[in-house]
């Protein structure tokens, strides 16, 4: 019975971490693609001077390193302890704070 419980525990924190997972992907093709391509219209802006493409530009740039920041602040976690991921730590199988089974 207890197993079973601790089972079931697991197979909720695989799935929990399964979504995380799928969001580390979305983030890292965003700051992979969107960042240079935000930079590089940044820079023809500037040197066009471009003043709204400018102003645009770099609200884009503030929100997209905002959502990288809040995801590797506080949704990469482990969803059993909580514990923050180091960012060296790209896709653990395992927790290395609390050792539970993070992928099947
Ligand atoms: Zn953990």
């Amino acid at each position: 019975m207890d197993n079973k419980k601790e089972e079931n525990h697991e197979e909720i924190v695989i799935q929990k971490y399964k979504k995380i997972e799928n969001m580390n992907t979305v983030v890292m093709a965003i700051s992979i693609f969107l960042l240079p391509i935000i930079v590089i219209l940044l820079l023809i802006a500037e040197f066009n001077q471009f003043e709204n493409m400018l102003m645009i530009l770099k609200i884009l740039l503030i929100v997209v390193i905002s959502v990288m920041m809040i995801f590797f602040l506080f949704i990469r976690r482990c969803p059993n302890c909580r514990a923050r991921f180091d960012k060296y730590v790209l896709s653990p199988t395992y927790c290395p704070f609390c050792r539970i089974r993070l992928k099947k």
